[in-house]
């Protein structure tokens, strides 16, 4: 099963997010639980998610996955800005119990001049705060470009945190195409040679999800520029690689090209028509 997808607006509620899907030929998605630049979360309408879920299921869905807040930054100097982003995730965690068994990934932060060793422990410190037990959610965390003080932009860091982090049964890994060739993976020279390396350090057991996105700047850039698919420095062939590669094929991908409904339309029937069965 080809499972794909890409970011939807969920200003207009769940159901609507899954109907929008369909209509696009995508069967998962991912959203934002709350405005991405800000911390107000929607309410949750329980009639509106129970559609949706029974929609995901009749239609076979891959995980949903939502997208924490930009604004997020456990690695952040200021102690205000550190507990805002424990209290939104905690919240986040609370949203997404109402829709169990999915999918949440987040930026892992940004150590903002205090070192990487600082960054890596307070994104650690915020993940043994906030995960607890009972929960269904897995939590993804995003491999990064390494634009400014970004942590999690090779995979030592990501396995830095997930060694340390108490409740590691609950976390994974979402590898964004673009931010991991723009922090200096190959994978349109050495897809095999980059899968195996995540496999050596991290484990592609962890490996959950892909934010399948072409990149504008160069490789090894360090920045964070999304292209349509085929339209940047991967091209068309190396994504059309990593839909097929045999370790990945199986895994939802969700595109975040610079898109609105029906450029994502289009992308996917043109991901879906080059999907090897
Ligand atoms: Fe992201
Ligand atoms: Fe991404
Ligand atoms: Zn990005």
């Amino acid at each position: 099963m080809f499972y794909l997808g890409c970011h939807l607006s969920a200003s207009k509620g769940y159901l609507h997010m899954g109907q929008e899907a369909l209509s696009i030929g995508a069967n998962t998605f991912q959203f934002f639980t709350r405005n991405p630049r800000g911390s107000k979360a929607r309410r949750i309408d329980q009639k509106d998610v129970a559609a949706l879920l029974t929609l995901a299921a009749e239609h076979a869905f891959a995980p949903l996955l939502a997208h924490a807040p930009y604004t997020l930054n456990p690695g952040s100097a200021h102690q205000k800005v550190r507990e805002f982003a424990h209290m939104v995730m905690a919240d986040d965690m609370a949203i997404m119990e109402n829709l169990p068994g999915n999918y949440y990934t987040f930026h892992p932060g940004s150590h903002v001049g205090q070192g990487i060793e600082a960054g890596l422990e307070l994104t650690i410190d915020l993940l043994n705060q906030v995960l607890g037990p009972q929960q269904t959610t897995t939590v993804l965390l995003e491999t990064m470009s390494g634009k400014g003080s970004e942590v999690g932009s090779t995979f030592q860091e990501l396995q830095a945190i997930i060694e340390n982090t108490d409740r590691n049964d609950k976390l994974g890994v979402c590898l964004d195409t673009c931010h991991v060739y723009s922090s200096g993976y190959d994978l349109v020279n050495d897809l095999d040679g980059v899968l195996d390396e995540f496999d050596r350090i991290i484990g592609l057991e962890r490996l959950k999800a892909i934010h399948l996105n072409d990149s504008l700047t160069p490789f090894g850039a360090h920045k964070d520029r999304h292209a349509k698919i085929g339209a940047g420095v991967l091209g068309l062939k190396a994504i059309v690689n990593v839909i097929n590669h045999p370790r990945l094929r199986s895994l939802p991908f969700y595109l975040e090209t610079p898109n609105n409904v029906e450029g994502y339309a289009a992308e996917i029937k043109m991901l879906r028509a080059a999907y090897r069965p």
